[in-house]
C-alpha cells in the first residue's frame, strides 16, 4: 500500500449530472449521484483537505466531432429537442438527453484535464464509463463515449501510451471498437462470459489488429466466480502487461457490478478484490505515469455495493480510511470454476504474451 494522504483527489460533481431520466424502471436511477455525494460527505471525504470537488465542463465540439458521427449526434440532438426515439431498447430517450450525456461524458474529461494540468493527481467521476458506445451508435445505457474521448484528449496533448483497465462486469465493446489497431492504447478487460452476458463481445482471440495486435486483452469469467480466482488471474496476467506498457496515464473503470451484491450481473466479487485492484492501479500509476490515474466509476446497479465501492476506491485515491460492512459472498469458487479460468488465462497467455516478447 503506498501512502496516498499526499495525493489530491478531485471528485467531480455538479448537480447538472443528474439532469437524466431513464424512467423509474431503468437500472440508472436519478438521485444515484446525489447519493454518491452525501455517502461521500457522511463519510468525511469531502473534508479532507486533499479532496476537492471539480465541476464537470461539457464535452467540447471538437471531442464530440472525434468520438461520433454527424449523422449520430444529429440524431441525439433530435431526440433531446423533442424526448421522443431511443438511442437502443435498453437506453431511452429523454428531453435534453444531448445535454446530459455531454456532461456525464464531459466530467471523465474535465478529470483528464485537470491531472494533466497538475491541479490534482487522480480524479473519481461518479459518471464515467460509458463504454458500450460506439463511433455510429450508442447502447447499453451509454449515449456518448467518453474513454474515448479521454483518450482523444490524452494523444491530443501528446500522451503515447495510455492504458485502460476496464474491469466493468461488462465487456468494454465500444471502447475496444475505437483502438482497436492503435499500440498506443491497451485495453485490458476483465468481464464475465460473452457467451452469455451482455454486450456479447470480449472474446480471448480478440487480441487487437495491425500494428495494435496484442494491446487489447480479454479475459473472462464464468458465472459465480469469486475473488479467488479473479485474483488469480489478475496476478497472472495484468503486472506483466502493465510492466511492458508503461502507461502515462492510467484510465480505470472498477468493476462494482461484478460484486456478488449487482444484481445486473453474475460474478461474485467483494469489496476486498475491489481495493486490491484499486490499489495495484494507484501505485502503479506512481510508478510508471507519475500519478496520472482517472477513475470512471459510473458502473454499479444495487446501490449498497455500489457506494462500498466508491468508498473502497476514494479510501486508496486519498488515503483516508473506509471500510465496508463485512463481506459476505454467497459461496467460494468450486472445482469446475477454477478450471475455466486456469484454461482462460493460459489462453490469453499463449494468444497474447509472445507477440509483445513476454
Ligand atoms: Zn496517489
Ligand atoms: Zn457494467
Amino acid at each position: 500500500m503506498s501512502s496516498s494522504k499526499s495525493c489530491r483527489v478531485g471528485f467531480l460533481w455538479s448537480p447538472s449530472l443528474e439532469t437524466f431520466n431513464f424512467g423509474s424502471k431503468h437500472p440508472i436511477k436519478v438521485g444515484r449521484f446525489q447519493m454518491v455525494r452525501d455517502f461521500l460527505a457522511e463519510n468525511d471525504f469531502l473534508s479532507q483537505p486533499n479532496v476537492e470537488i471539480l465541476t464537470p465542463q461539457p464535452l467540447s465540439d471538437e471531442l464530440l466531432r472525434m468520438t461520433h458521427t454527424i449523422e449520430y449526434l444529429d440524431a441525439v440532438r433530435r431526440i433531446s429537442e423533442t424526448g421522443e426515439g431511443e438511442i437502443a431498447i435498453d437506453t431511452p430517450g429523454f428531453l435534453g438527453i444531448f445535454e446530459n450525456a455531454s456532461i456525464t461524458s464531459g466530467a471523465t474529461v474535465t478529470g483528464v484535464r485537470a491531472v494533466t494540468d497538475g491541479i490534482v493527481d487522480h480524479f473519481l467521476s461518479p459518471t464515467g464509463g460509458f463504454h458500450h458506445a460506439k463511433f455510429e451508435w450508442g447502447g447499453g445505457f451509454c449515449i456518448f463515449n467518453d474513454v474515448a474521448a479521454a483518450v482523444y484528449e490524452l494523444k491530443s496533448l501528446g500522451y503515447q501510451r495510455i492504458l485502460i483497465a476496464d474491469f466493468d462486469v461488462h465487456h468494454g465493446n465500444g471502447t475496444q471498437a475505437y483502438f482497436y489497431d492503435d499500440p498506443e492504447v491497451m485495453q485490458i478487460s476483465f468481464h464475465e462470459d460473452p457467451e452469455w452476458m451482455f454486450p456479447h463481445d470480449g472474446f480471448i482471440e480478440d487480441i487487437g489488429e495491425g500494428a495494435g495486435c496484442g494491446y487489447n486483452i480479454n479475459m473472462h469469467f464464468p458465472m459465480d466466480s469469486c475473488d479467488d480466482v479473479y485474483r488469480y488471474a489478475f496476478d497472472e496476467l495484468v503486472p506483466p502487461l502493465v510492466d511492458f506498457f508503461q502507461p502515462e496515464f492510467i484510465i480505470f473503470l472498477p468493476g462494482f457490478d461484478a460484486h456478488y451484491r449487482d444484481r445486473l450481473a453474475h460474478l461474485n466479487l467483494t469489496t476486498d478484490i475491489i481495493r486490491y485492484i484499486t490499489s495495484y492501479f494507484h501505485d502503479a500509476a506512481h510508478r510508471f505515469s507519475q500519478g496520472r490515474f482517472g477513475v470512471l466509476a459510473g458502473g454499479g446497479y444495487t446501490n449498497e455495493s455500489f457506494k462500498w465501492g466508491i468508498g473502497i476506491v476514494m479510501s486508496v485515491l486519498s488515503g483516508y480510511n473506509y471500510e465496508p460492512p463485512k463481506q459476505e459472498p454467497p459461496f467460494e469458487d468450486d472445482e469446475e470454476t477454477w478450471t475455466a479460468v486456469k484454461h482462460n488465462v493460459e489462453k490469453v497467455k499463449r494468444l497474447v504474451f509472445p507477440i509483445l516478447g513476454l
